[in-house]
């Protein structure tokens, strides 16, 4: 049984990142490496597979526990990035795939044996706008035959399975623009004309652009019906942004904890920062602001857990901890002055970590855009 906090779950969580300390994560942001040693001790700890039934050899637990464990692991000062698609991903295999497909597919991601954590969505000429994607997938006989591009598939050097989105009918066959897309299960172990090239970006993350060349899918590994691809994935967003949002929560803490501790401990003119307002009220509000965030946290975990629609929730969650990262960021690298700039501080780097969570995986334009039209019921504004 776990307490409405996950409290036992947060402890386990908190003992295994103690393994993992700030000079494991700084030297793997130094050379750009994988943090191959933290995601086998998560992976053995049966924590990536939480969210797993425990029919498919996985823990079943609820989201909130697993948005406790992400919270935890960067509240620890770690970055669940290198993994945190294994914990989610295979929800859309889990609500949309066939009988076969998971008893073929869970099991083995539960066990960790597999990792599905690749996820080909993002392409360089669609943006935003995934409806407009162009990689193609065309059926011959009993398998398609992809051609395209993608960008930003995070994790694809470490993953062995991709969920790939791509279109299956030409745009001006189909009646709406988001029809005729669909959802594959991409082995990538096996798969030819794939080459993967990393992308080195301002943090640590594993991202990559991929290309296809008449790569093959076997058609048994689509997911659900042709061309609905788009709703599937969709229909998956809402847990990605709330376990998003709990990550931010957890930067958000880390970075208050460290500002508030350099200020009371730093002396400057005979006394602690602290002591200034200038220096204790930017901590302050950080502190109001990510609170705030973590309610609509916790809020879109309940309506989630309920079965209910969390849209609104579960962007204004991803949007809010982001903010509240963000800004306990700025306040904590500000607070440290010039040390806040050297490496063995770690807060230059959870800097440059949690700014990514402005742009992915939805940037706030577009948590706004939605809000303004699905919820306020104003036009639609692209
Ligand atoms: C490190 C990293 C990892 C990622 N991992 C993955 C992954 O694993 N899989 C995957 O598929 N994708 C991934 N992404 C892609 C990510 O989801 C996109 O970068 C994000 O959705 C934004 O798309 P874009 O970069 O094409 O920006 P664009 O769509 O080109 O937008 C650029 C800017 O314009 C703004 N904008 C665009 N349209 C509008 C509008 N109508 N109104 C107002 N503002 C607008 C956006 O908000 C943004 O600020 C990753 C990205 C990064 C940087």
């Amino acid at each position: 049984m776990t307490t409405p906090d996950h409290e036992d779950v947060r402890v386990a969580v908190r003992k295994l990142c103690e393994k993992f300390p700030g000079e494991y994560w700084r030297a793997l942001d130094r050379d750009r490496a994988y943090p191959q040693e933290f995601v086998a001790a998560l992976t053995e700890s049966g924590f990536l597979a939480a969210l797993i039934p425990e029919d498919f050899g996985g823990a079943g637990l609820k989201l909130s526990a697993a948005a406790a464990i992400l919270e935890e692991i960067h509240r620890a000062g770690g970055n669940g990035g290198a993994c945190h698609a294994q914990m989610y991903m295979m929800g859309t295999l889990l609500r949309h795939g066939s009988d076969a497909q998971k008893q073929r597919y869970l099991p083995q991601i539960a066990a960790g044996s597999v990792r599905l954590q690749a996820f080909g969505v993002t392409e360089p000429t669609s943006g935003t706008d995934t409806t407009s994607i162009r990689t193609f997938a065309a059926r011959d006989g009993d398998s398609y035959v992809v051609n395209g591009q993608k960008v930003w598939t995070s994790r694809a050097e470490h993953s062995d399975l991709m969920l790939l989105l791509a279109r299956t009918t030409p745009p001006e066959q189909v009646a709406k623009r988001g029809d005729g897309l669909s959802v594959f299960i991409l082995d990538m172990r096996t798969a030819v004309g794939l080459t993967i090239r990393p992308i080195r970006t301002m943090m640590n993350h594993a991202t990559t652009e991929v290309f296809f060349d008449n790569t093959r899918i076997p058609s048994e590994n689509l997911i659900g019906e042709e061309g609905r691809g788009l709703r599937y994935i969709l229909s998956g967003m809402n847990a990605e942004r709330i376990l998003i949002a709990a990550e931010c929560v957890g930067d958000a803490k880390w970075l208050i904890d460290k500002a508030t501790t350099y200020a009371r401990d730093r002396v400057v003119f005979g006394r602690p920062i602290g002591q200034n307002q200038g220096i204790q009220f930017p901590i302050a509000r950080a502190y109001a602001n990510v609170r705030a965030a973590e309610l609509m946290v916790r809020e879109a975990c309940r309506l989630f857990e309920a079965g209910e629609n969390c849209g609104a929730e579960a962007n204004m969650a991803k949007m809010l901890a982001a903010d509240a990262s963000n800004e306990a960021a700025n306040v904590c690298l500000q607070t440290h002055g010039g040390f806040g700039f050297a490496e063995d501080f770690d807060v230059e780097r959870k800097f440059r970590e949690t700014r990514l969570y402005q742009v992915a995986p939805i940037s706030t334009n577009l948590i706004l855009a939605y809000l303004a039209e699905h919820v306020l019921g104003l036009p639609r504004s692209y």
